[in-house]
Parts: structure tokens; C-alpha cells; sequence
């Protein structure tokens, strides 16, 4: 990997902030780099970008990452992933694609470091760091990172492009959400260019599905409720599905897309009981043209994105589905009375609001 030569400090068109971001890394020693619960293709390929931008910087990083879905494991870098840290106090954390530290994974490290950095794209970022480069138009963490580094002077190579275009990939649903730009395929085009096999990654990530979400996909789609005049779908998986299909790490990815996909739908909604503890949820939500799920969620507690978001809920499926659930994480307490239940939030959405 090459460096070219980054523009000198004051000079016009500089940005402050990621000047303070080269600034931290070239001064820290130990630095490490971390996820939200459950990774994504975005956050995974973030992470490993990082890692590897890093290292073109002439420093070096661990990256940890709890749970590690097998579907990244071609990913460079992967071997160098650790599950935990023994460093007591890391100079400099790094958290991507996250909004909220409570949904970091590794938060003690990042709460122990001298210093933290928050890259995201999150509309609903909480900006918990010390320095935040958040910028909720990308439509993936990764893509923040490409200019990124090029103001860095980092040169993108095929490996170095293979992390960032597997978190584009994800985070897109294969180029066709709303949220790409004309910058996602130029640099998908010039990438390729590279010998970045783009097609490779797409079907590795998106199209091949394991034996385990082919079963939980017959499952839930077997259950899945139609609701509010077709509005709405409902549908879910429990520890007891899990354990019978043999699920992995991110086994239940792209089960909440089936709902959103039929016509007429505007929101579906997944549940999934964790594993930690009986009887809590995680809820994930997709919409299609209006309604903003992320509210919907930060409502909840939760948060994410205008068609893509999620929370955590505490009942019995129907109870979680129907209304009476105890929230779990919320910080905004007064919305707790207002509100609900989903279906009834979403309903009185899908009624009032037009979101572009
Ligand atoms: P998914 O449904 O795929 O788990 O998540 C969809 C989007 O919502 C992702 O961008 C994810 O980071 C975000 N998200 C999911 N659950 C939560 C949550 O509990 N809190 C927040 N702040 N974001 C979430
Ligand atoms: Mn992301």
C-alpha cells in the first residue's frame, strides 16, 4: 500500500475534523477499533478498513469484534479479529458505524481510552465521542471512509476497496437503495478498475444464503402476519428456532426485508428473541416510501435509519406484537405513555405523516 503525500496543515480546504482524526491516530500507540452488537456487512468492512488504513499510516490496531458472522470470514484481515482485548487502556478507541455507545460492543475499551473517535452514518448518532465525523446522507459507514481516506493520501487498494465495497454492498441492498449516490459507483467503478472482484463480494454477501436462514426464512414467512390493511407485516423467530436450524452468528440477516418486499407493505416489522436473556427482543424494522422507522424506533429506545432501524423490547411475542411490552433501553421516558405500541405509532404515521 502507497502513501501519497497528504496537503500540508492550513492550507485551503482542509477539514478540521479529519485532520484531527490523522492527528489522533498518527499519535496513538495502542488503538483499538470497534462495532455495534450484531455487525453488518458495514460495520465488519468498517472495521477492517480501518484497520488496514491504519497500518498504511504506519500504525497498528486491534480490531474487536465479539461475534464475527462467518458469511465476512473471506474478508482481509479477518484472521487478525480478536474477541476481546487484555490492554487496560487503549490511547485511542475508534467506534464505527454506531449511534449509541450502548449498543457498542467493547464499550469498556472505549470508555477507558484517552481519546475516542466516532465515524457514522446514523441520522439518530448520539455523538458520544470525543471527536464525531458523522454524515447521515452516506449511505454506508464505508463510503464515509473512502473520502476519508483519500484525504488521508491512503491509497485505495483491492484489499483495502474489497472491505469498504462489502459495507457499501450491505448497506445498500446491492446499489438499490434510495440512499446511493453518484460517488457510491464511481468508486464501485473505479474499484473495479482495481481488480476489486465486485461480483464476488455481491453474491458472497447478498445472493448465498446459509442452510440456517433458508430455514428461518420458511419460518417466518410461514408466520408472518399482514396487518393494518396490508400496511404492516409481523413476523419473528425464537431461541427455540434458532437451536433447531443450528443458526450462526447473523443467521437471522435479511429476514426483515420479506415483509417490506410485498405490495401495498410500507413497514415491516422482525422480532427475534435474544439470547441473553428470556423474554427480550430485538425489533427491526424496515419501511418502503414514508414512514421513518427510526423515529419509530428512538421512540422504543432504539434508533437507526429513515428505512432501517431497530430497538429492544421486553414481553411475549403477542405481547411485543399487540402492546403491553415493558421497554427496555429507553432513555426517552416521557414517550413511553404516548406511545404505545408499534402498530398503533406506525398507524397513526402511516394516517398523518408523509416523510420524503
Ligand atoms: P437491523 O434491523 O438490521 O438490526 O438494524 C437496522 C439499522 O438500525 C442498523 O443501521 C442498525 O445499526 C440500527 N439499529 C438496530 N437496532 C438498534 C438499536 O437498538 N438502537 C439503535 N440506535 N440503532 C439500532
Ligand atoms: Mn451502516
Amino acid at each position: 500500500m502507497t502513501q501519497k503525500e497528504p496537503v500540508p496543515m492550513g492550507q485551503k480546504g482542509r477539514n478540521m475534523t479529519l485532520d484531527t482524526i490523522l492527528e489522533e491516530i498518527k499519535k496513538a500507540e495502542k488503538i483499538v477499533i470497534l462495532a455495534h452488537e450484531t455487525p453488518d456487512g458495514d460495520a465488519i468492512g468498517s472495521c477492517l478498513a480501518m484497520n488496514l488504513a491504519v497500518k498504511a499510516l504506519g500504525k497498528s490496531a486491534d480490531v474487536v469484534i465479539k461475534e464475527f458472522p462467518r458469511v465476512f470470514d473471506f474478508l482481509p484481515g479477518r484472521d487478525e479479529v480478536k474477541t476481546e482485548s487484555n490492554v487496560e487502556q487503549y490511547d485511542l478507541a475508534i467506534a464505527l458505524d454506531c449511534a449509541d455507545l450502548k449498543r457498542l460492543v467493547g464499550k469498556e475499551y472505549f470508555e477507558e481510552a484517552k481519546q475516542t473517535i466516532v465515524i457514522d452514518h446514523h441520522g439518530s448518532n448520539k455523538m458520544f465521542g470525543d471527536i464525531n465525523f458523522v454524515n447521515p446522507v452516506a449511505p454506508a459507514c464505508c463510503q464515509i471512509l473512502i473520502g476519508m481516506f483519500e484525504y488521508f493520501g491512503i491509497d485505495i487498494n483491492k484489499e483495502l476497496g474489497t472491505c469498504i465495497l462489502t459495507g457499501i454492498i450491505t448497506d445498500t441492498g446491492g446499489f438499490k437503495y434510495p440512499g446511493v449516490t453518484a460517488e457510491t459507483f464511481e468508486f464501485t467503478a473505479e474499484l473495479l478498475g482495481k481488480g476489486v472482484n465486485v461480483s464476488d463480494i455481491y453474491k458472497r454477501v447478498l445472493q448465498t444464503k446459509t442452510k440456517a436462514n433458508f430455514e428461518l426464512m420458511k419460518r417466518t414467512l410461514n408466520r408472518m402476519e399482514i396487518l393494518e390493511d396490508g400496511k404492516v407485516t409481523f413476523t419473528y423467530v425464537t431461541n427455540q428456532d434458532l437451536k433447531e436450524v443450528n443458526a450462526g452468528i447473523g443467521d437471522h440477516e435479511g429476514l426483515v426485508e420479506l415483509g417490506r418486499d410485498i405490495e401495498g407493505v410500507e413497514v415491516s416489522i422482525f422480532i427475534r428473541e435474544k439470547d441473553e436473556a428470556e423474554n427480550t427482543y430485538k425489533v427491526s424494522m424496515r419501511s418502503n416510501n414514508y414512514v421513518n422507522v427510526s423515529d419509530v424506533c428512538l421512540m422504543f429506545g432504539g434508533g437507526g435509519h429513515q428505512r432501517a432501524a431497530g430497538a429492544t423490547a421486553q414481553g411475549t411475542i403477542e405481547e411485543v406484537r399487540d402492546n403491553e411490552f415493558v421497554i427496555t433501553n429507553t432513555e426517552v421516558t416521557g414517550s413511553i405513555n404516548i406511545i404505545k405500541k408499534f402498530n398503533w405509532c406506525i398507524s397513526i404515521i402511516l394516517s398523518n405523516r408523509e416523510i420524503k
